[in-house]
């Protein structure tokens, strides 16, 4: 076994032993009551996990994201969800690579120890989701402040975090040469922003989300909460979004897993006819075939965070990898729900509860479209259609 597999033992290990304080009932009893998982989220903090990728010297792990996806894969193969928490590690990586020396030493310590959570990533806004560069959301530099004006929407975790990523408009749409110009990243203190300009608004979704709508009402920031140059925040976003693919792929992963492992256990164990369902070929061959999708999305995976880690171009491989790893843990879902029969949608099995939250993974954070288009036109070399 080389080092790094013996490393990664380590980890996934320490991972799974954390998620057994974290059972299937107290994942039921969270979606339930539409709760946010602060006990998990406090565990995975204190223990690192959430500092993965944060450098030494900020007081992180300073690991690669091939180390931070196996974090995440392993707390959805236990059958938990890290939507509660997983974009601190990939938020940050707009504030490591852009931010100023002074906002590195002032957030990232208290990011990686937990003091302050960055959650919170306000892209999308009601006409402007797949389109990025339509928000509407403005920032007008008055004096030493900006003043934010807009609306966002699938907000997720504004209520749980103390910090905000935000992009912003900068210069109109139609004073830029190319329609990327003129956004700017923001890191806004949200919690001393709320009632001051800030107001959320929690949305009820089909999963335990804690996603929102956040309101900006003529919000006043100081100048200083912008990160790297102003008009230059779309590059910035779109840096870290290799890092957030890979990583929401290493979710599917583990949802991938989980589901295989539960209609592979089921299946063995339920008689029907007087024989184990598992015996029919209509009943093994769906799970053989959910598995073997996962496998192939786990080495897409590997190698989009092998590219990523050694700082290498890995727009195609997380691109594919995330759109092979939704597709297959869908398929698994889907697989799994169908083993269970009636069973299936009984909250008591939690197979419903996981197959809400894996078909999140084809629309969010980046729609199976999306990638298609993006390899079309950018790895084919096909035309451009929007
Ligand atoms: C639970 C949840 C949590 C989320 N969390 C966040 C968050 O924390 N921060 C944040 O900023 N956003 C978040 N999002 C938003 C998410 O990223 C968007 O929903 C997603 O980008 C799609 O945008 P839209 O919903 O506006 O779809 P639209 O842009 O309206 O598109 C609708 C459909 O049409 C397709 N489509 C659009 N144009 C084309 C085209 N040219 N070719 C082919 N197909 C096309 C899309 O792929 C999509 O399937 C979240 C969403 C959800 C549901």
């Amino acid at each position: 076994m080389s080092d790094l597999a013996y490393l990664h033992g380590d980890l996934r290990r320490g991972v799974r032993q954390l998620c057994t304080d974290f059972p299937d009932e107290y994942w039921r009893r969270m979606d339930k009551e539409e709760a946010y998982p602060t006990k998990f989220v406090t565990a995975m903090t204190q223990a690192g996990y959430l500092a993965a990728l944060i450098p030494e010297e900020y007081g992180g792990v300073g690991t690669g994201v091939t180390e931070a996806s196996i974090i995440l894969e392993e707390v959805h193969r236990s059958g938990g969800n890290a939507a509660a928490c997983h974009a601190q590690m990939y938020i940050m990586g707009t504030l490591l690579r852009h931010g100023s020396p002074e906002q590195k030493a002032f957030y990232l310590p208290r990011i990686a120890s937990g003091e302050l959570r960055l959650q919170a990533f306000g892209v999308t806004e009601p006409d402007a989701g797949t389109d990025t560069t339509s928000i509407r959301t403005t920032a007008t530099r008055e004096g030493d402040t900006y003043v934010v004006r807009g609306q966002k929407i699938w907000t997720s975790r504004a209520l749980y975090s103390d910090l905000m990523l935000l992009l912003a408009r900068t210069t109109p749409k139609d004073q830029v040469k190319k329609k990327t110009e003129g956004l700017s990243v923001f890191l806004i203190d949200l919690k001393s922003a709320v009632g001051k300009g800030v107001t959320i608004e929690p949305i009820e979704t089909m999963l335990n989300h804690q996603t929102t709508q956040v309101f900006f009402d003529d919000l006043r920031i100081p100048v200083d909460s912008l990160i790297g140059e102003e008009g230059n925040g779309f590059r910035y976003i779109l840096d870290g979004m290799n890092a957030e693919r890979i990583l929401m792929a290493a979710e599917c992963i583990g949802d991938g897993y989980w589901f295989t492992e539960r209609a592979t256990n089921y299946a063995n164990e339920r008689e029907v006819f007087g024989r184990p369902i598992g015996q029919n070929q209509g009943i093994q061959f769906p799970i053989a075939q959910a598995y073997i999708h996962i496998r192939a999305a786990d080495l897409m995976r590997n190698e989009a965070a092998r590219l990523f880690d050694a700082g290498e171009d890995c727009g195609a491989e997380a691109n594919m990898a995330k759109l092979l790893a939704a597709d297959a843990s869908w398929e698994a879902a889907n697989t799994t729900i169908q083993t269970y029969g009636g069973f299936g949608f009984a909250r008591e099995y939690d197979v419903e509860r996981k197959f809400r939250e894996t078909r999140l993974y084809q629309v969010a954070p980046v729609s199976t479209n999306m990638v298609l288009s993006y390899i079309a036109q950018h790895i084919l070399g096909l035309p451009r259609s929007f």
